[in-house]
């Protein structure tokens, strides 16, 4: 099992439960397992598919999750495919060829399969090693998700009674978790229900002003992050997408209103990190496996905590940190009311009012978020403090802030209540700047009058100030700030103010993570992210499916600068190894010779650990690929015969063509086009592979101009020019 885990996915250590559900399942037992997202329930099952003998059935609901899933095993070297309805006839024949051979490890099919008797007789054919259901909730309704579909997997343990079951999801009260028992058929399961605390989310609730320009600020401070921001209406959605466009950042909408073109286009860009931001209805949400979702903001007020909790549950799968970002203001709830007014059948009405009102108390209590979500699980969170959440992380603790508050409303009356909030914070900290001495601002009487503080904590006031309805922003372009007449109130010592005490809450929150997720190398990080998306986008795939964030942000923490090195990362296994290595390891190189300081910072030096062993795996395994391939056989029967996917032994082939292997060109690409495509290559002067494929219009495949490059290289074609 150990071995499976770190060579086929490269991971050191199993997942709170993963181990005892694979343990339960090899010895073929029936499992029922309830797991947050992101906790990790694929390899539950994809690791068992490596192991035993046979094929493992996947049962999953969406079509569209499909492809992604067989594209990430195939990258793990395992041999997968999937079964439905988007399959052409003869794509569907192969698949069905390969399972009769009984060469597939991994099938996932759409549950509407099972309900086809041909496909039960092929399946009665050939070695089955365990069904998996994937979101088994499906077949309950009173789940939220009820597919009829689903209810012809109850005949599962009828027809294949000596073939372990386990049933996954995300989402089960006790009543659904009897019912997917009961109605599946499993039998005296192995049960797992772990807890529903996603560590690695840092929960904040921020009063809600002029969402827009907050949610700005907000992305100012992630940049090219990848990230969700849910808004109740297509308008909203569209206006936000605009809004943010037009400030420079990679937004595009998703709602039920677009066209399924539109809606596909855009959510395969987010997934392919081609734009950083999707805007979107709570349409956009099922078939997201993105690992990489660094935030998600509720720009409004959520209608109940199970989709709050299943939409912020979208960041951060990989398990690096990522935040959630609740924007709270009073005004949402006579909106959502409305809606609930609609409803006709009382009991339903009342309830989906107390879901509402949990909500408004989860946004405006001051006890911890995470406690607060979890216990509405009926789950007990025993910390005193989460260290991830804006209130345990002291950004909230209630303070007397009447004194700073009049310093900077009297900075705003002093200079006519005509600036905006970053000029105001400018004054009130005694900048030098030219545009304060030429309006001779730093006259006035408290011109620098808080330069005891950092601006960090005047911009905080601000916001607090304008929660209060002390100070207020006037004018749509360039607000200026202006007092209300609370303001006058507290200015004139009539009243005090309360405000939140932040106590370098930033600094906080990153020693509150700190302890857990260490820092990485941010510059690093967009480099080898660029690589990763080039990679991507070669072998058509999204970028996480190369490699995730938290096994990027671990090179940008060790440096690895060897093989060996960068197989000990996590998410590095044989196959990635063998395939990606030494792309990384090339940047990471480079980038060590550039920032040589980086690496004495980091303390690490080029050689973690030696492991000559793997080195020989792989020049073995490219000596295999370069023998078959002399004996005749094609790409598709040499990865046939050695059990790999086509995409691995292109790989191997243009590898041995780059080390100067003998092999016959005009057996991958016919020697007329070999030419066209060279030619292309040195009138473009780049190695870049899209603007070559999107000359030929289709008519070159990306291997064939892999091939012709590795050719070129090879013998140094372009060696006058500048790209090597
Ligand atoms: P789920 O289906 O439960 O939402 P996934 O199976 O998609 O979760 O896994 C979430 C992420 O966690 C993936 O990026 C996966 O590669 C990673 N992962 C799974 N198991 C481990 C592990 N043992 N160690 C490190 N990462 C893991
Ligand atoms: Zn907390």
């Amino acid at each position: 099992m150990f071995d499976t885990l770190k060579k086929v996915f490269g991971f050191e250590d199993f997942r709170p439960n993963q181990e005892a559900i694979i343990k339960n399942i090899l010895r073929k037992k029936d499992v029922f397992a309830v797991m947050p997202t992101g906790g990790g329930k694929s390899l539950c099952y994809q690791l068992p598919a490596k192991i035993m003998n046979g094929t493992t059935v996947v049962i999953s609901p969406l079509i569209s999750l499909m492809k992604d899933q067989v594209d990430a095993a195939l990258e793990n070297g395992i041999s997968a495919a999937f079964l439905n309805s988007s399959l052409k006839p003869r794509e569907m024949t192969a698949v069905y060829r390969t399972l009769r051979s009984h060469a597939l490890e991994l099938l996932y099919i759409a549950p509407e399969r099972f309900a086809l008797s041909d496909f039960l007789e092929t399946l009665k054919n050939v070695p089955i090693s365990l069904f998996a259901i994937d979101e088994a909730h499906c077949v309950s309704e009173w789940g939220h998700d009820f597919r009829p579909d689903y209810l012809s997997l109850s005949s599962i343990t009828g027809i294949f009674p000596h073939i372990p079951v386990a049933a996954f999801t995300a989402t089960a009260t006790p009543r659904v978790q009897d019912d997917i028992i009961n109605k599946i058929g499993l039998r005296a399961p192995y049960i797992v229900r772990a807890s529903f605390n996603r560590q690695n989310l840092f929960y904040q609730v921020k009063a809600k002003r002029r969402v827009e320009s907050q949610i700005l600020e907000f992305l100012g401070e992630h940049t090219d992050e990848p990230g969700i921001i849910y808004r109740t209406t297509r308008d909203s959605v569209v206006n936000l997408a605009d809004f943010l466009t037009d400030h420079g950042i990679k937004a595009v909408p998703y709602h039920a209103g677009l066209t399924p073109g539109v809606r596909k286009k855009n959510q395969e860009a987010f997934n392919k990190d081609e734009v950083s931001v999707i805007v979107a209805t709570i349409a956009f949400g099922m078939g997201i496996d993105k690992s990489n979702v660094r935030f998600v903001i509720h720009a409004d007020l959520p209608k109940n905590i199970e989709s709050y909790y299943q939409e912020t549950g979208r960041a951060g799968r990989d398990g690096e940190p990522a935040s959630c970002l609740l924007f709270f203001g009073r005004g949402d709830i006579p909106k959502i009311r409305y809606f609930i007014e609609q409803i006709p059948d009382e009991q339903e009405r009342s309830i989906a009012m107390e879901k509402l009102n949990h909500t408004v108390r989860y946004a405006s209590h001051n006890l911890c978020r995470r406690r607060q979500l979890l216990e509405y699980f009926g789950e007990d969170y025993p910390a005193e403090n989460c260290e991830a959440c804006d209130i345990c992380t002291g950004m909230v603790e209630k303070i007397d802030v009447t004194i700073d508050a009049r310093i900077l409303m009297s900075v705003m009356l002093g200079t006519g209540q005509r600036f905006g909030i970053r000029y105001i914070i400018d004054i009130v900290t005694g900048a030098n700047t030219k545009r304060i001495s030429e309006f001779q601002h730093d006259r006035i009487k408290t011109y620098g009058a808080g330069r005891h503080k950092d601006k960090n904590h005047w911009r905080f006031l601000v916001d607090d100030l304008l929660a209060q309805d002390v100070i207020y922003q006037d004018g749509d372009r360039y607000p200026v700030l202006k007092l209300s007449e609370k303001g006058k109130d507290v200015l004139y010592g009539r009243e005090k103010v309360i405000g939140l005490k932040r106590e370098e809450a930033k600094k906080k929150q990153q020693a509150a993570r700190g302890s857990e997720f260490t820092p990485h190398d941010e510059v690093l990080f967009d480099k080898l992210r660029v690589l990763r998306k080039s990679l991507a986008d070669e072998q058509r795939v999204p970028p996480f499916i190369i490699f995730s964030d938290r096994t990027l942000h671990e090179m940008c923490r060790r440096y690895p600068a060897t093989l060996p090195d960068i197989a000990g990362i996590s998410g590095v296994g044989d196959a990635k190894l063998e395939r990606y290595g030494n792309d990384f390891i090339k940047v990471i190189k480079t980038y060590l010779e550039e920032n040589p300081d980086n690496l004495i910072q980091s303390g690490q030096s080029y050689e973690i650990s030696a492991c000559p062993a793997r080195n020989k795996t792989k020049g073995e395994t490219f000596d295999k690929t370069f023998e078959l391939f002399k004996q005749g056989l094609s790409i598709e029967e040499i990865a046939k015969a050695r059990n790999f996917a086509a995409s691995t032994i292109t790989g191997h082939i243009e590898k041995l063509i780059l080390t100067g292997h003998d092999i016959d060109m005009d057996r991958l690409v016919e020697p007329k086009r070999r030419d066209e495509i060279g030619k292309l290559f040195l009138t473009l002067q780049s190695w870049h592979l899209n603007p070559v494929i999107e000359h030929f219009k289709g008519a070159v495949s990306y291997d064939e101009a892999k091939f012709v490059r590795a050719y070129m290289k090879n013998h140094r074609l372009l060696k006058n020019s500048v790209f090597q």
